[in-house]
C-alpha cells in the first residue's frame, strides 16, 4: 500500500450523509450538545432529497377528516403486510408534530384560504381504515417540498454547533469487534485522508436507485453506506423490494409527481380508456404504487400502449385549470416541457414505470440501531451503528412504500436517533485507542481501485449491470427470468476484475470516485437479484408470475442478505430471514391482520 497521509478527528457521533435524514440527524444530535459531525459527498442541499415533489404524509386532518390510525392502516396495507408495525405505530403517530416541527424550522407549506397547511390526495392513503374515500393527507410546498425541506434543515443544523464536512467521499466504516468505531474518508478537493473516531456512526447515505438503467433517482444514489455495511459482514434487509413509480418521463426518466394525480390527473391507453378503473374501481389512478405500475406494464405488454413502439402510457393533466397547474404543480409544468416537449395544458405526457425507491436497506429498529440476526435473536444491536432514512430498513414500508410516507419517515427517524443518541450517550465521552491497522480496509479498496489497469471502463461494466437489472428484475419477475440473472450480474461481476481507472490521483478523480461508487452498487446487484429469486411468492413490489399469490404462511419475513468478496472477486450471498414484527407498540393501536390488498 503506497503511503497516505491521515488526518484524525475525534467526535461523539459522525452522520455519514445530508439529505433529509442525515440533516434531521445532525440538528437533534447537535441540538443534545453532543460533538456532531455531518459528512457528505455532495453539497447538503444537493442531496436526492432536493428532488422530492409531492410531499410529506401526516394525519393533519386539515382537508378532510383523518386519524393516525388510518395513516397506520394505510401503511400496513401498502407494505402488503411486510412492514413492521410496532416501527409502523411509532411513525405515524410522531407524523403531525413532525410536521409542525418543519414548519417552525422553516418550511414555506403551502396553505389553505384559513391558514391552516393544505394537504393533497396520494395513492393509497384512505379515510376510514382503508374503505375510503381517498383522504388528503400530503402536505407540500407546491412541487418543491424535499428542495425546502433540506434548505430550513441544513440552516437548522449550522445553528446548533455541527461541523460539516462537504465533498468528503466516505469509503468504508471502521469496526471493531462487532461494534462500529467510526469512518475512513476522502476529501475529494485536496485528496487528503481522514479517519474519524466516533461513538456513534449514523448512516443517511440514500437507496441504490442506479442499479438500474432507468430511475429517477439522481445519480449519487449508489447506496455506499449499504455496500459499507455489507463489507463490515453485516446484513441488508429485504432487498427484493424495489419500487417502480408509475409516471416517469418516458426516455428521459425524470419524476412526475403522484401529486400529479392526487390534483385530478389520470392515465390512458392507446384506446383513450381510463384503465386504472378496471383494476382498481374505489382507488383507480391513485391506487398504491406497484398496483399502478403494474396494470400499466400489462396494459404495454397486451398491446395498448401509446407511442410508435406502443411502450408507454398517457398521464392527462390538460383537464386542470391552468391556474390550479401553475400554483401547485409548477415544476412538473417546467419538467413536462424540458424533458418530453409538453405542455402539459394541452398535451399528454408520455410516461413509463421508473425504478424510484428502496424499500429494502440496512436492518434496524424505531431508535435508528442497527439489528442484525444472531444466534435466531433478531433484535441484538451493533453497537456504535445508525441509519436513517432511504438507506435504512427500520421497516416502515415493507414491500411496497406509500407516496409521502418517505418524507416523514426521514424526519421521524432521523429525530428519534438524535433522541436515542442524547439517552445513551454523554458528550464528550472519552474513547478508546482505535485497533491497529483501523484504516487498512478502507486504504487498501483505494489502493486496488486507483490507476487499476484493466481493459474495460468503469462506464461500459455500470451500463451492463444497468440493462441487465432493467431487464432481469423489473416490475414482473419469473423463475427464469431471475436465475438468468443471477448469472448475468454475476458474470458482470466477475468482469470487474479487469476495470480500468484512468489515473492513480486522489483529487477530484471522478473515474475512481464512480469506480468506488460502482464497486457499491454490483455487490447490492448481486444481493438484490439474489434475494429476489429466493422469495418464491408475489408480495408488494416483489412479483414472481410463477407465484403469482401473496404466500404468508410461508413468506410473511423479513430477507437478510449477507455478501462476500469484493472488486469482482467471490460475490456469493447468503440469506437467511427474521420474523415480521406482528404487534404494535402500545395498546391503542391494534395489530392489523393480513388480508388480500384490493384497492
Ligand atoms: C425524484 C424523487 C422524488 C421524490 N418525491 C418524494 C415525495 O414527494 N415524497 C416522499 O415522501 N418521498 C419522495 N421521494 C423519496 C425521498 O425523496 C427519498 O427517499 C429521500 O429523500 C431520501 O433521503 P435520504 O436522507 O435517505 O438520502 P438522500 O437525500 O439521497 O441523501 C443521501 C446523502 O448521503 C450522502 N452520501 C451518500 N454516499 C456518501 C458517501 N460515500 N460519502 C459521503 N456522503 C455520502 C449524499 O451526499 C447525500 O447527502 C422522492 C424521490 C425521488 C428520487
Amino acid at each position: 500500500m503506497s503511503a497516505y497521509k491521515i488526518i484524525d478527528h475525534s467526535y461523539d457521533a459522525v452522520v455519514v450523509g445530508a439529505g433529509g435524514s442525515g440533516l434531521r440527524a445532525t440538528m437533534g444530535i447537535a441540538e443534545a450538545g453532543l460533538k456532531t459531525a455531518c459528512i457528505t459527498k455532495v453539497f447538503p442541499t444537493r442531496s436526492h432529497t432536493v428532488a422530492a415533489q409531492g410531499g410529506i404524509a401526516a394525519s393533519l386532518g386539515n382537508n378532510s377528516p383523518d386519524h393516525w390510525t388510518w395513516h397506520m392502516y394505510d401503511t400496513v396495507k401498502g407494505s402488503d403486510w411486510l412492514g413492521d408495525q410496532d416501527a409502523i405505530e411509532y411513525m405515524v403517530r410522531e407524523a403531525p408534530a413532525a410536521v409542525y416541527e418543519l414548519e417552525h424550522a422553516g418550511v414555506p407549506f403551502s396553505r389553505n384560504p384559513d391558514g391552516t397547511i393544505y394537504q393533497r390526495p396520494f395513492g393509497g392513503h384512505m379515510q376510514n381504515m382503508g374503505e375510503g374515500p381517498p383522504v388528503q393527507r400530503t402536505a407540500a410546498a407546491a412541487d418543491r417540498t424535499g428542495h425546502a425541506m433540506l434548505h430550513a434543515l441544513y440552516q437548522q443544523s449550522l445553528k446548533y454547533d455541527a461541523d460539516f464536512y462537504i465533498e468528503y467521499f466516505a469509503l468504508d466504516l471502521i469496526m471493531e469487534n462487532g461494534q462500529c468505531r467510526g469512518v475512513i474518508a476522502l476529501c475529494l478537493e485536496d485528496g487528503s485522508i481522514h479517519r474519524f473516531r466516533s461513538h456513534a456512526v449514523v448512516l443517511a447515505t440514500g437507496g441504490y436507485g442506479r442499479v438500474y438503467y432507468s430511475a429517477t433517482s439522481a445519480h449519487t444514489c449508489t447506496g455506499d453506506g449499504n455496500a459499507m455495511v455489507l463489507r463490515a459482514g453485516l446484513p441488508l434487509q429485504d432487498m427484493e423490494f424495489v419500487q417502480f413509480h408509475p409516471t416517469g418521463i418516458y426516455g428521459a426518466g425524470v419524476l412526475i409527481t403522484e401529486g400529479a394525480r392526487g390534483e385530478g390527473g389520470y392515465l390512458t391507453n392507446s384506446e383513450g380508456e381510463r384503465f386504472m378503473e378496471r383494476y382498481a374501481p374505489s382507488a383507480k389512478d391513485l391506487a398504491s404504487r406497484d398496483v399502478v405500475s403494474r396494470c400499466m406494464a400489462i396494459e404495454i405488454r397486451e398491446g395498448r400502449g401509446v407511442g410508435k413502439e406502443k411502450d408507454h402510457i398517457f398521464l392527462h393533466l390538460d383537464h386542470i385549470d391552468p391556474k390550479v397547474l401553475a400554483e401547485r404543480l409548477p415544476g412538473i409544468t417546467e419538467t413536462g416541457k424540458i424533458f418530453a416537449g409538453v405542455d402539459l395544458t394541452r398535451q399528454p405526457l408520455p410516461v413509463v414505470p421508473t425504478v424510484h425507491y428502496n424499500m429494502g436497506g440496512i436492518p434496524c429498529n424505531y431508535h435508528g440501531e442497527v439489528v442484525r440476526l444472531k444466534d435466531g435473536n433478531p433484535d441484538s444491536v451493533v453497537p456504535g451503528l445508525y441509519a436513517v432514512g432511504e438507506a435504512a430498513c427500520v421497516s416502515v414500508h415493507g414491500a411496497n412504500r406509500l407516496g409521502s410516507n418517505s418524507l416523514i419517515d426521514l424526519v421521524v427517524f432521523g429525530r428519534a436517533t438524535g433522541l436515542r443518541l442524547k439517552e445513551t450517550l454523554k458528550p464528550g465521552t472519552p474513547h478508546n485507542p482505535l485497533p491497529k491497522g483501523s484504516e487498512e480496509q478502507a486504504l487498501s479498496r483505494l489502493d486496488h481501485f486507483r490507476g487499476a489497469a484493466g481493459g474495460t471502463p468503469t462506464a461500459k461494466i455500470r451500463l451492463e449491470m444497468q440493462r441487465t437489472m432493467q431487464k432481469h428484475c423489473a416490475v414482473f419477475r419469473d423463475n427464469a427470468l431471475l436465475s438468468e440473472g443471477i448469472s448475468k450480474i454475476g458474470s458482470i461481476y466477475q468482469g470487474f476484475q479487469d476495470v480500468k481507472v484512468s489515473d492513480r490521483s486522489l483529487i477530484w478523480n471522478t473515474d475512481l470516485v464512480e469506480t468506488l461508487e460502482l464497486d457499491n452498487l454490483l455487490a447490492q446487484a448481486v444481493v438484490t437479484v439474489n434475494s429476489a429469486a429466493n422469495r418464491k411468492e408475489s408480495r408488494g413490489a416483489h412479483v414472481n408470475e410463477d407465484y403469482p399469490e401473496r404466500d404468508d404462511a410461508n413468506w410473511m419475513k423479513h430477507s437478510i442478505a449477507t455478501f462476500e468478496g469484493w472488486g469482482g472477486k467471490g460475490g456469493t450471498v447468503a440469506i437467511d430471514y427474521r420474523p415480521v414484527h406482528d404487534y404494535t407498540l402500545t395498546d391503542e393501536a391494534e395489530y392489523i391482520k393480513p388480508k388480500k390488498r384490493v384497492y
